[in-house]
């Protein structure tokens, strides 16, 4: 059963219901470089459920995964979104209620396997656990701009992945236009912004960290 519930950084629960994660892949430009991928016409979109949530400042679970390949992290800006955004949304920003960390876990030879074969990616990325996520920051446009914020990923202690939302192709007020015109976002959904360059495998005995501008979102969370 999946005990994780949205939560704001002071440590309170937010009282939204978990919802689904939309995700975009190729968002910025050196990670599209170091997958050898094609900068995308439209943003590259696919669905994590509910059951894939589980919160960062609990262990990671990975050991149950090494079977089926490698596992990389993709840190990831999340959106949690409050207030329902579809087709005929005017603000897209009014609807930000949070700003946290997401990591987008990745079943990576699985995924060039199902890319090779011109499959759907759901196996690679939308299973149990995939989708961690950190607390939130109440988002306040006076305190966070959307599109300087710096996210920063460490791997014991060493820096793995470190960007800026200014370095998005799509930013975030564009996905979740571009998105909801596909997708009704309810309150309680996630968006993951997508992933800069340095993704790279976690291994068992690993502690991570992540920064989203001064905050520390993650902190010392083992991968067990
Ligand atoms: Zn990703």
């Amino acid at each position: 059963m999946n005990s994780y519930f949205h939560c704001w950084h002071e440590g309170d629960a937010v009282g939204l219901p978990n919802g689904k994660a939309v995700c975009v892949g190729r968002n910025y430009a050196d990670h599209i470089e170091e997958m050898n991928s094609a900068v995308p016409e439209e943003p590259v979109l696919f669905i994590k459920p509910t059951t894939a949530l589980c919160s960062a400042s609990e262990q990671l679970r990975i050991s149950h995964l090494q079977s089926r390949g490698e596992v990389h992290h993709e840190l990831e800006i999340a959106v949690l979104v409050g207030e329902t955004l579809n087709a005929t949304s005017q603000n897209h920003t009014q609807a930000i209620h949070g700003l946290g960390l997401g990591i987008d876990l990745t079943l990576r030879g699985l995924q060039s396997d199902l890319k090779q074969k011109r499959l759907p990616w759901e196996r690679a990325k939308s299973f149990d656990g995939s989708c961690l996520l950190s607390t939130f920051l109440r988002y306040d446009s006076s305190t966070l701009a959307l599109d300087d914020l710096s996210l920063t990923l460490s791997v014991n202690g060493h820096i793995r992945q470190q960007s800026n939302s200014a370095l998005m192709l799509y930013s975030i007020t564009a996905l979740l236009k571009n998105i909801s015109e596909v997708f009704t976002l309810l309150p309680g959904d996630i968006v993951l912004t997508g992933t800069p360059s340095g993704v790279g495998p976690l291994v068992k005995g690993d502690q991570i960290s992540g920064q989203l501008n001064t905050h520390t979102l993650i902190e010392k969370t083992n991968v067990i």
